[in-house]
Parts: C-alpha cells; sequence; structure tokens
C-alpha cells in the first residue's frame, strides 16, 4: 500500500475487502423495543420463563368431553352428554367433566379437569339447535356424532416452548417470527447489536441537491443518496451530511460533522485527476491510502482512519464518483463492513449462475461487475445485460437485479456462456430513517 503522493499500489477485490474487514467487527449490544428490533441481531440467548401454551387447552371451537364416553358414537348412532357449562378463551374452568357431561368450550380455552378430548362443533348437534333457534343459554345436552381418541383438539401445555428452553440463539437475525415469539414470551425489548452510524459527504463543486433549480455545468449529487439507501438497506444508520466543495475548508467543516460516526464513506475525489485539495486534506488529518482495485467500474479507492479528539479512530472509505462505481464498490466493499459490525454471520450475497445474453468485454484485466437482469425460463437463469455498461450509466444499475462477473483473466465472455451473477437483493430487509 503506497501513499497518496504515490503510485497506488494495484489491489485484488480480495486484497482489498480484507484489509477493510480487518478494521471492522460487530458493535455492542443495545435494548430495543421488540417492535424496533426487526433486522437487527439478537446479542442474548433467549430462554424461555414459561410454558407455552401455558395450560393444556383447546384447539377448536367444541365440547370438552371424556373420549370413553363417545366411544360408539356415530351420524346414526349419536351418544347424548349432558351439558354442565361453558369457558372462554381467556377463563379458567371451575367446573369438572364427570361421566356422561360435556362442557362447551372456545378455542385456547383451558381443558377442564376430567375431560381428555374436544369434540368440534360440526360432529354434533350444535348448528342444528343453533338453526332451531335454540340458544346457548338454553342448551342442556350435545349430540356427540362421531367417536374421538384421547387428547382430540387438546394442545397440550408446553407444546410449543417449555420452561426453561432455549427458545433464540445470540447471533439469528430477527425476522418477524423472532418479534413474535419474543411478545409470546412476554418479552417487550430485547438486546440486539447496535446499528452502526454512518456518515456520508459526496465532494465535488459540480453538485447540486436534488430540489434545486439546474443550472449550467451543474449536475444533480445522486451518490448521497444511493449511498445513505443502500446504508439503510443494510442495516446502518444514514447520518447525511450533504456536499463538500472542492476546499479544504468545506471539507474540514464536514469532517468534524463526521468524526462521530462509526465509518465515513466520501464519495469523488479518489482518481487520479482530483483535486490534490481532498486528499491532501485527507491526508493531513488521517492516515488515508490511495489504492486502485482491479475491478470495473470502481478501480480507484480511499481507504484510512481519522482520529478522533478523545484518540479514537473512525475508519474512513473514499468511493469512485462515478455513480455506478460508487454503488458497485459500497456492494463488494462497504457492504460487508456494514453487514460486519451489525453483527450478521452469514454475508455472503447469493450467487447464480446463468446464460449470458450479450457479451461482457474485459480489456484491461480487470474483473468486471456486469449490470444484468437475471430471470427465469425453462428451469434456468438467463443473465441479460442491461445495455451501456459505462460507470456514468446508473440506469444501467436501475435496471440490474444482479452483477455478473468475468473473472480478471478472462479477455471476454460471449453470448451463450456460464456466467456467476451475484444478485442484488436485500434480504436484510429496509428499516430506520435518516
Ligand atoms: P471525480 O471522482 O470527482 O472525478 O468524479 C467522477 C465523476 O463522478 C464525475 O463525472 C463527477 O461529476 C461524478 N460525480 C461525482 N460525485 C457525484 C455525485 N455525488 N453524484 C453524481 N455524480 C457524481
Ligand atoms: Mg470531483
Amino acid at each position: 500500500m503506497t501513499t497518496f503522493d504515490g503510485m497506488p499500489s494495484m489491489l485484488s477485490v480480495e486484497e482489498a475487502q480484507e484489509k477493510i474487514m480487518s478494521m471492522f467487527a460487530p458493535l455492542e449490544p443495545e435494548p430495543k423495543p421488540i417492535l424496533e428490533s426487526i433486522g437487527q441481531v439478537l446479542a442474548e440467548d433467549i430462554t424461555s420463563d414459561i410454558n407455552i401454551p401455558p395450560l393444556d387447552n383447546s384447539s377448536m371451537d367444541g365440547y370438552a368431553i371424556r373420549y370413553e364416553d363417545v366411544l360408539h358414537a356415530s351420524l346414526n348412532e349419536p351418544i347424548n352428554l349432558r351439558l354442565i357449562g361453558h369457558i372462554a378463551a381467556g377463563q379458567l374452568p371451575n367446573q369438572e367433566v364427570a361421566p356422561g357431561t360435556a362442557i362447551r368450550i372456545m378455542t385456547g380455552a383451558p381443558i377442564p379437569d376430567g375431560a381428555n378430548a374436544v369434540v368440534p362443533f360440526e360432529d354434533t348437534d350444535e348448528f342444528d339447535n343453533r338453526a332451531n333457534g335454540i340458544s346457548v343459554e338454553n342448551m342442556d345436552s350435545v349430540e356427540v356424532r362421531v367417536s374421538l381418541t384421547e387428547g382430540t383438539n387438546i394442545r397440550p401445555k408446553g407444546q410449543d416452548i417449555v420452561q426453561g428452553q432455549l427458545v433464540l440463539t445470540k447471533g439469528s437475525v430477527i425476522r418477524p417470527a423472532e418479534v413474535g415469539v419474543l411478545a409470546s414470551l412476554g418479552r417487550n425489548t430485547v438486546n440486539v447489536i447496535r446499528k452502526p452510524i454512518i456518515a456520508v459527504i459526496s465532494t465535488g463543486d459540480e453538485l447540486l441537491e436534488p430540489g434545486e433549480p439546474i443550472t449550467p455545468g451543474k449536475i444533480y449529487n445522486s451518490n448521497s443518496y444511493s449511498v445513505c439507501s443502500s446504508i439503510l438497506v443494510y442495516g446502518g444508520i444514514p447520518k447525511f451530511l450533504g456536499i463538500a466543495r472542492d476546499s479544504l475548508e468545506s471539507l474540514n467543516t464536514k469532517l468534524e460533522e463526521a468524526l462521530s460516526a462509526d465509518l465515513i464513506i466520501t464519495t469523488a475525489g479518489v482518481s487520479r485527476g482530483d483535486f490534490d485539495i481532498v486528499k491532501d486534506l485527507l491526508a493531513k488529518r488521517g492516515k488515508i491510502t490511495f489504492w486502485t482495485v482491479r475491478m470495473r467500474p470502481a478501480k480507484p479507492l480511499a481507504f484510512g482512519i481519522f482520529p478522533r479528539a478523545n484518540g479514537e479512530n473512525v475508519p474512513h472509505i473514499g468511493l469512485p464518483g462515478n455513480p455506478v462505481s460508487t454503488l458497485v464498490a459500497f456492494e463488494e466493499l462497504v457492504r460487508p463492513a456494514i453487514l460486519t459490525m451489525v453483527g450478521k454471520q452469514n454475508i455472503q450475497k447469493s450467487v447464480v449462475n446463468a446464460i449470458l445474453v450479450g457479451d461482457i468485454v474485459n480489456y484491461d484485466e480487470r474483473r468486471v461487475y456486469a449490470r444484468v437482469t437475471v430471470t427465469k425460463k425453462n428451469h434456468a437463469y438467463y443473465a441479460t445485460l442491461t445495455g451501456d455498461q459505462g460507470s456514468g450509466i446508473l440506469t444501467s444499475m436501475a435496471r440490474a437485479n444482479g452483477l455478473a462477473i468475468c473473472p480478471e483473466d478472462i479477455p471476454i465472455m460471449k453470448s451463450g456462456e456460464t456466467v456467476e451473477v451475484q444478485m442484488l437483493d436485500w434480504p436484510e430487509g429496509i428499516t430506520g430513517d435518516f
């Protein structure tokens, strides 16, 4: 690795990933209300203080009975039982089912003593009685039209979770089902790995913010927005700091605001033709090196650290300015850092092998990440190039759902060849706000 004023060294994608990853580890745990924990990683093992369900209970609306009483019941030879009471969900039974009797019971209600099966309404005269205008209060017997085995329609206590059981393990990702499990255990908060705060600064004198009137020679800042959105997608909290002009003063001011973050991302100003002032400042205030990475798009990259007043260091990744390069570099080099900070263990992208539609030309021995649309036809995946692959063609990224990879040592991949495609899917989900 050379410094900014030497020739940048050319790293493989893996070398760059490795150097960046060596700066990151999972962040500390924080307690969160369960409804705000979605997508985060559990920082504690969850064991249950209770049985779920807490008591044997009915899985049907019907009648709690003794199965021995209806051993020979059938539609043609039904058996009558005396109705002695009712239990709704949330009530506790206060009567016992003695031989020859039944208690009307609702789904989820606890099974009364003495009962060992529940016969559902549809296997009794319940609906005939109702059709004949007999109110529930006036029902004094029930006709059972089927035989049952012991335990029918009874959900036993602890069937899902037994008191003391390890239910969710540290390191697992909280999805809607996990939120539900936590709630069912009576937990309203949970310890999760906190989300990293990631400061985002776009640099460039040519940039305007969306919403401003367009003026000659200027372009809209798209990088801040695509980068902040990518941070959200992978579970970080973006700190949107807007545009730094290509001046020492402007970048210095923005950096002050960025130093409290867990990671600083800048865009642009890392290629060789750039204003030295950006590089000067980065090198003066921190330990920054400029690399070239053997990939296309996104060859130029800055990486380093800035010291805080308290002596701690903040890592910095300087993404290239071209909008596609920014996003591809983010996917390959920033995404793994974020997923590591949020505590994710499986950080590999999903990959499919697809039949290439169109040629990928690799004229300078870099790893090419070509934007493609992956579709499935007749049990095969096809990866169709999304048009002009220039690093300024942001719509080629917007149309893509995958990045097809042409290895460094292959000068051309022809239409019809099999290509590996990294899918641009976001299983981590989109949560949080700016
Ligand atoms: P630079 O790295 O500063 O030479 O920028 C490379 C290219 O990316 C130039 O065409 C810039 O105008 C463009 N660019 C830089 N920053 C942004 C941004 N925030 N949004 C959109 N395009 C940008
Ligand atoms: Mg620039």
